[in-house]
């Protein structure tokens, strides 16, 4: 592997376009800012530099987008090509960034089921929910898509390690891209609740799942903020990644997802998508794949673009509800059951998804996001994350409101995204499926307890 810094890789990308053997394989062109317009080209590291705020809340302001030659586009890529690719996230390479197939991590991230449910009460009622199970990932979340593209983003630029600040799931699909590329990685785990406190505790599946693959796992106590402040000491004295630091890159993995929804519905976006989130970055991918796909003329309508979050950590609909565009940071995160979902903050660029589509945000309770896991597992055989099943905890409160019940509901239909597996967070949940009781080892005890 070809190790590059800096501006070599503009030379280098015009070599790979001709030992590719995929045709002209760069399409990204610059980066931009959604909130004030300016452009930056694709070397660019970390936010826009007009609009960045420091620590934590840099997370208000990720919102640089990759742009695209969408006329280039047209002309090389049609819904036919597409459909004879394997399924997986390179299907779409033409509308990632990364230039050099050498530098593409493959673990086989993307390609996940988009799954009609059939049994749960609001499917038997008639109404037509879908849920993309992201579950099945490779490291067992949706992260393994942006995180498989920033970091192949990172290698190409000549990282020689990556890093991540997280809760959890960001860590298993960095560390796992890691040891597929052979570099090292830092993972700084958060406790629950994303809290960097003394007291609170990490999620034991996910420091286990991130060290056996060999990442070194921290877990910083500290200022949050101060944590994030890491991620260009580490850049410039060790020559690795920080995740952070490739945000833009992240969003076009996320896109893959709605990539994959419009085809797996026969090209056609669905009416409503819901997305359980932290910070909003992975409800803004979703919202610039459909954005794209449609000016790329490969679907003819867009979907509405809500956004889940805990009661208690719920930045974006404290936001949505007051006409906030800048979501301001909250005083503190309560505990619950979704520390995957939980952050003070939430992105201007996920508000603003939102607001162009049509769509809005939801809060939901503990007791209904364990009812919703409950019910996806029991009923339709799908076991997600509680956070993840916050999607369809949503979907019951939005057509609780009456926001969803309307003929193109009908027929375009609703798509839940289950974000992770449940088996992320299965300890978490001895409380509410206590141990099995010990009996007899009997016939007559075991059908008597049936
Ligand atoms: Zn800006």
């Amino acid at each position: 592997m070809i190790m590059l810094a800096g501006d070599d890789r503009a030379v280098m990308r015009l070599i790979d376009e001709s030992r590719s053997g995929e045709g002209r394989a760069v399409y990204a062109t610059t980066l931009r800012c959604v909130f004030c317009g300016t452009e930056y080209p694709l070397i660019h590291r970390g936010s826009c530099t007009r609009c960045a705020r420091s620590g934590e809340e840099s997370a208000l302001h990720e919102t640089l987008a990759v742009q695209y030659d969408v006329a280039a586009l047209k002309r090389r890529l049609d819904r036919d090509e597409l459909a004879r690719r394997p399924p997986d996230l390179w299907r779409y390479r033409e509308l990632l960034p990364i230039v050099d197939p050498a530098f593409r991590v493959e673990l086989g991230a993307g390609g996940t089921r988009l799954v009609p449910l059939t049994r749960i009460a609001e499917a038997v009622e008639g109404r037509r929910l879908l849920v993309k199970v992201e579950g099945s990932n490779p490291t067992g979340s949706f992260k393994d898509r942006p995180i498989g593209v920033a970091a192949s983003v990172a290698l190409e630029q000549g990282a020689r390690g990556l890093a991540c600040l997280t809760s959890g799931n960001i860590g298993s699909a960095m560390s796992a891209v890691a040891a597929k590329a052979g570099v090292p990685a830092l993972v700084l785990l958060l406790a629950d609740a994303g809290l960097a406190d003394q007291g609170a505790s990490v999620n034991v599946e996910k420091y286990v799942q991130i060290s056996a693959y060999g990442a070194r796992v921290l877990t910083p106590i500290g200022n949050l903020g101060h944590l994030y402040a890491f991620a260009d000491r580490i850049e410039a004295e060790m020559g690795w990644a920080f995740l952070h630091n490739l945000q833009a890159y992240q969003t076009d993995g996320d896109k893959t997802t709605a990539f994959e929804i419009c085809e797996q519905l026969g090209w056609q976006a669905p009416a409503a998508v819901f997305v359980p989130t932290g910070t909003g970055t992975n409800l803004f991918g979703l919202w610039q794949g459909f954005v794209l796909f449609k000016e790329l003329g490969f679907i003819d309508t867009l979907p509405r673009m809500f956004a889940v979050q805990p009661i208690g950590a719920a930045s974006l609909v404290a936001a949505w509800e007051t006409h906030q565009a800048v979501p301001s940071a909250l005083e503190r995160i309560e505990p619950n059951l979704a520390p995957p979902i939980s952050h003070r903050v939430s992105g201007y660029h996920t508000y603003q998804a939102m607001q162009e589509s049509g769509g809005g945000a939801v809060a939901v309770t503990d007791g209904e996001m364990l009812a919703a896991m409950k019910d996806l597992a029991s009923y339709e055989g799908i076991y997600a994350e509680t956070a993840s099943a916050a999607a369809l905890a949503g979907v019951r409160h939005a057509l609780a409101r009456g926001l969803l019940d309307t003929e193109e509901s009908r027929r375009a239909g609703i798509v839940g995204i289950l974000t992770s597996h449940g088996l992320k967070n299965s300890l978490a949940l001895t409380g509410v499926f206590p141990s099995p009781p010990k009996v007899e080892g009997t016939w007559e005890v075991l059908r008597s307890s049936l």
